[in-house]
């Protein structure tokens, strides 16, 4: 089973495709954490991406499908895979489609996380890693700007999705345990 999980930044994506890997062992693909990678390791993607990443603005289109198409190749995905930060603009979910169509695969599901704005940046502004650091991109006035270019670029890809019948809501202003019991009911996994 492939998924897309959508939603405005801090609507809990990552937390929830953790618990579905776990759950189904689908390979979670977080964009976001790649790219983190990347820059904490320091190789030439990183340093390409860094500030842009850190000011909360998107990478280009075509960096992130290179991306995208080697990851999903990997022996991991094989089960299937959930994407979270992945599509982001309407040229990425097109893209995917195109991609995935060439390889005789397709998406089950796309799942959208809602969430209130205004909750979402004291949600990120209190956010820590385990080993209590913050991301340079949770800061208020970034969450801000990342929630902008949520609402400019990628809001435009739900119509994409909910055209073609495939777009699953769930409410995110839940615990984490009831959004993730909403997720598997609407992947219809729960029985
Ligand atoms: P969020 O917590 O805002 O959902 P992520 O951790 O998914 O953020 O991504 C962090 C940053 O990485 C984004 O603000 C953006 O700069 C970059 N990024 C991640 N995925 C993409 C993508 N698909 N297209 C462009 N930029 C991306």
């Amino acid at each position: 089973m492939n998924i897309i999980l959508l939603g405005p930044p801090g609507a809990g994506k990552g937390t929830q495709a953790d618990l579905l890997e776990q759950e189904f062992k689908l390979a979670h693909i977080s964009t976001g954490d790649m790219l983190r990678n990347e820059m904490a390791e320091g190789t030439p993607l990183g340093l390409k991406v860094k500030s842009i990443v850190e000011s909360g603005q998107f990478v280009s289109d075509e960096v992130m499908i290179d991306l995208i198409k080697s990851r999903t190749l990997k022996a991991d995905c094989a089960q299937g895979f959930i994407l979270d930060g992945f599509p982001r603009t309407e040229s990425q979910a097109e893209a995917l489609d195109v991609m995935l169509q060439e390889r005789g695969v397709k998406i089950d599901a796309v799942i959208l996380i809602e969430v209130d704005a205004e909750q979402i940046v004291a949600r990120l502004a209190s956010r820590r890693a385990p080993d209590g650091s913050r991301r340079a991109d949770d800061e208020p006035e970034t969450v801000r700007r990342r929630i902008q270019v949520y609402k400019d670029q990628t809001a435009p890809i739900l119509p994409y999705y909910e055209n073609a019948g495939r777009l699953r809501r769930v409410d995110g202003m839940q615990s984490l345990e009831a959004v993730h019991a909403s997720i598997v009911a609407a992947l219809g996994l729960d029985k």
